[in-house]
């Protein structure tokens, strides 16, 4: 299949709720073109040097931030990006803020709900605290949640883990906070995480291939 094709099964596969973030890490500009040329907008990257250079490069695509964001490389993010998916600390906030011209950042809270110590993303009990702290910032508007579950061999052993961030988003949401996106699913259960609520899935690997 080309990669036009295996876009197209893809959203077929997909409801429409849910919105396809071609994760494009390590895949090079003219892989990142065709995907364009087949109406692909949004990709994902998640070094800051690399989504900074592949806009500058690509500016017609939408460029989300999908890696954990240090402080000194906030300004290619707050230059380059229109999303950022996985802000854990209010610092983040206040960097991107500082840095952003332009329409506000839309960004999401990355929620470790597994409490895995390799990852990034704050307790379920920290996001509200958070989102509630990042209103003081208009150029970072907080619109939804991220996660990304423990490694698991069976899609299923995902969905309460998409369960538990729908809700979160739902509870966020009652409290008058602007919860509407969630960020969940990658390649290997992207219909699954769709099914539960996603709208965005972020999808590399049954895109363009394994990453070497
Ligand atoms: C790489 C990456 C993905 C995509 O994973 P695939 O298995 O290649 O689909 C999704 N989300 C994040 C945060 C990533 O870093």
């Amino acid at each position: 299949m080309s990669l036009a094709e295996r876009l197209n099964a893809l959203r077929l596969s997909l409801p429409p709720t849910a919105r396809l973030l071609a994760v494009s890490k390590t895949v090079g500009l003219q892989a990142i073109q065709e995907a364009l040329d087949a109406d692909q907008r949004d990709f994902g990257e998640n070094y800051a040097q690399d989504l900074r250079d592949k806009a500058a490069a690509l500016p017609s695509a939408t460029w989300h931030f999908i890696g954990r964001l240090q402080r000194n490389k906030a300004k290619y993010v707050a230059r380059a990006a229109s999303w950022v998916h996985a802000i854990d600390h209010i610092e983040q906030v206040e960097a991107l803020h500082a840095l952003r011209a332009g329409p506000p950042l839309r960004a999401l809270v990355a929620v470790n709900l597994a409490q895995e110590a390799t990852k990034g993303g704050v307790s379920s009990a920290a996001v509200m605290p958070l989102v509630e702290a990042a209103t003081a910032y208009d150029q970072v508007q907080i619109v939804g949640l991220f996660t990304m579950p423990p490694m698991a061999e069976d899609p299923a052993a995902n969905i309460p883990f998409y369960e538990a961030l729908a809700d979160l988003a739902r509870q966020g949401r009652r409290a008058g906070h602007l919860l509407t996106e969630l960020s969940m699913g990658t390649s290997a259960d992207a219909a699954v995480a769709a099914a539960h609520g996603a709208t965005w899935v972020r999808v590399g690997t049954a895109l363009f291939g394994a990453r070497s």
